[in-house]
């Protein structure tokens, strides 16, 4: 049997609650389909901040970067923040995303039986955002400029090479969404500004270079304003969606109001060697403690972690696990078992676990 090492990063708030259910479920799926998985939990996160000044250590660090896979709860607390007002979660998140080369976060955006859309429209969504990672207008994170406290500077940053390695990936998720359903047509749709910016422009222009090595997948530039739109009025028409940093970065989250909102929205951030999993959502402080927290973004998220893992290492068995996890989420989706609170349901974080835990050992017997 293989063996592989989880980094855990709890994190803070509902990160602890929701990842306890994620753990839970990936070592049923490993038990299940024959996968070992050990885990090292790391501290990381703004209590951790609180209580010793940094919010992730170069030891931890090291720890994540020697991993197979990152797993994290939600990382985040209001109150801590660095003097200039910035959030010490990003110290862990883009510590990370940026050090480790995570240039593709990637957000699967569907629907589920079981969860009601707000969109009149909102049946049948299932797309993949894919935004750029670690370029944009948060490269500039920690360099901007503050002069007398008069005039500040960001600066956008946008590479040949993040860009390129970004499109390549859009199109290879497009292809790969086609292979596994082949009633798909694949199609890769831009969102940038490129009207305005010369970065953005760049970006385009990229995606033009890398859609004309892939004749066979549809191709087509949005820009975000308009995609705001289109996300609410026909969301049906999207299938991989790559999009620029900040525009990624609001896009994804409207995607996931679509489809039930934040506790529904798995993500990926990936890259060519090292990939860490978690929910989209934030630590939800009005929520922790009280065991309400719906875990099935981080038990997709999980569900991603094993597929992404099975694909690096030619694993089949971590991408049956991976499939298995998928349809026991949608199955207790549907009966109501994992339904939550924000979902009108009645289960707890724990019971939505043990749902999706006892349907996986149903699937298997
Ligand atoms: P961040 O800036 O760290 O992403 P945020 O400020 O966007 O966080 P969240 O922590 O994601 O905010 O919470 C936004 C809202 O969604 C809150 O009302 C919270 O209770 C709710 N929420 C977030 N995650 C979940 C979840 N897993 N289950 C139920 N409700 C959730």
């Amino acid at each position: 049997m293989t063996r592989y090492n989880v980094a855990l990063l709890p994190g803070d708030g509902v990160g602890p609650e929701v990842l306890d259910q994620g753990i839970r479920v990936l070592d049923a799926a490993g038990e299940i389909f024959g996968v070992e998985l050990e885990y090292e939990r790391l501290e990381s996160g703004a209590t951790r901040w609180q209580r010793t000044g940094t919010a992730i250590s170069d030891g931890e660090f090291e720890l994540a970067r020697a991993s197979d896979a990152m797993y994290m709860g939600a990382i985040g607390l209001p109150e801590a923040r660095h003097p200039d007002g910035r959030e010490v979660s990003g110290d862990v998140m883009f510590g990370l995303r940026f050090g480790l080369d995570l240039y593709a976060g990637v957000r699967p955006v569907r629907t589920y039986a079981g969860v009601s859309s707000p969109l009149v429209n909102g049946a049948g969504i299932d797309y993949l955002v894919v935004r750029e990672n670690i370029e944009g207008i948060f490269a500039s994170r920690n360099a901007g400029t503050n002069v007398r406290d008069e005039v500040v500077t960001d600066t956008i940053v946008t590479t040949r090479t993040g860009t390129e390695k970004v499109m390549r990936k859009a199109f290879e998720l497009a292809a790969t969404r086609s292979r596994v359903d082949p009633t798909r047509h694949p199609k890769v749709t831009c969102v940038d500004k490129s009207n305005v910016l010369a970065t953005y422009a760049f970006f385009r222009k990229i995606f033009g270079e890398i859609a004309a090595e892939h004749p066979d997948i549809d191709s087509e530039g949005v820009y975000v304003d308009a995609m705001t739109l289109y996300q609410v009025q026909r969301p049906q028409s999207f299938d991989v969606v790559v999009a620029e940093n900040l525009a990624g970065d609001i896009i994804s989250d409207l995607s996931s109001a679509t489809v039930g909102g934040l506790g529904m929205a798995p993500t990926g951030d990936i890259g060519d060697d090292h990939a860490m999993f978690q929910p989209a959502h934030g630590t939800a402080p009005d929520i922790a403690g009280q065991g309400i927290a719906n875990p099935a973004a981080t038990i997709l998220s999980g569900g991603m972690l094993l597929h992404w893992l099975g694909q690096q290492r030619s694993d089949d068995a971590l991408l049956r696990a991976g499939d298995a996890v998928d349809a026991a989420v949608a199955e207790t989706l549907a009966n109501g078992s994992a339904a939550t609170r924000d979902l009108g349901g009645t289960a707890t974080t724990e019971t939505a676990g043990q749902a999706v835990i006892a349907a996986l050992r149903a699937a298997a017997e």
